[in-house]
């Protein structure tokens, strides 16, 4: 790859670049604080030395496979930014039919507790569309909460953060908290699922992906202690992987949920599953 110099102009530079048109111009657009708008009725101005430099690196990365969310230090997700870095799972789309749910099934002033928060995403979605809600938020990984926070702040909405080894802060406290709703996407793919060593999840937190076992061991904890945190009638809502529905459900029943189901993505698979706290 010949590094870009200075003084080469938006228009050379996306010719020869290096890595997809569009990823192109994200990058171009990052270094150069320019819109997208801009790249275009500028597309003759000239890269000073610092952006080339910067361009150089950031196109190299990407080549190395790096996500684009990491070398843009960012992801849109239920319309709003957040923060990313290595520390955190990259927001999927998916993920956005979790927070439609929760949406769904949170009472008014409702609580509600997200299990393995990472970037905070779905707690900050739900707090930021429910202003009603009062929402915490719990991860094992202290950098996690650390960009959590941050995006709580960015995005303006209050949520508690909690360091916790899924439920082990929660039962450590006095008065037992219960919630309306728990809601998690947790680390759910088996593993020696080969797409551990593909594309961008070759760059994502490991222990965020996968339970290192087979793809259920957090699916299961949730499962079998959310009911003790749950008010009644409380749901339980949790992502899981393309092929898991049939045993989250399964799990879920012998835990014993009422109103066991699965719901579809976009992409037409089953990829949350829940149920209902059945009254003692
Ligand atoms: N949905 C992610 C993927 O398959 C995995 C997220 C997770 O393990 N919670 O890339």
């Amino acid at each position: 790859m010949t590094p870009i110099l200075a003084g080469t102009t938006i228009a050379a530079v996306m010719q020869r670049a290096p890595v997809e048109q569009l990823e192109a111009r994200m990058l171009i657009g990052h270094v150069t604080q320019l819109t997208r708008v801009q790249l275009i009725t500028q597309a003759e101005r000239a890269f000073s030395d610092a952006e080339a430099t910067q361009l150089n690196t950031l196109f190299q990365r990407r080549v190395a496979g790096e996500p684009m969310a990491y070398l843009l230090g960012e992801r849109e997700f239920f319309g709003l930014t957040f923060k990313v870095d290595p520390a955190v799972l990259i927001p999927r789309p998916d993920t956005e039919l979790l927070v439609e749910l929760a949406l769904q099934h949170l009472p008014q002033d409702g609580r509600v507790l997200d299990m393995g928060t990472g970037s905070g995403a779905i707690a900050i979605a739900i707090a930021h569309t429910r202003r009603d809600a009062q929402v915490t938020a719990l991860d094992v990984s202290e950098s996690a909460l650390l960009v959590a926070q941050s995006n709580a702040q960015n995005n303006q909405v209050e949520v508690e953060f909690l360091r916790s080894d899924w439920f082990t802060a929660l039962a450590e406290q006095v008065a037992e908290q219960q919630f309306d709703l728990i809601v998690s996407n947790p680390p759910y793919i088996v593993a020696d699922d080969r797409h551990l060593s593909e594309g961008d999840l070759r760059f994502e937190p490991i222990d965020a992906l996968t339970d290192h076992a087979d793809g259920l061991s957090a699916l299961r904890i949730i499962s079998k202690q959310a009911a003790d945190y749950l008010s009644d009638d409380g749901w339980l809502l949790m992502e899981h992987g393309y092929d898991q529905a049939e045993a989250v459900r399964d799990l879920l029943k012998q835990d014993g949920y009422t109103e066991v189901q699965s719901w579809r993505d976009l992409a037409n698979i089953e990829r949350v599953s829940g149920g209902k706290k059945s009254r003692a």
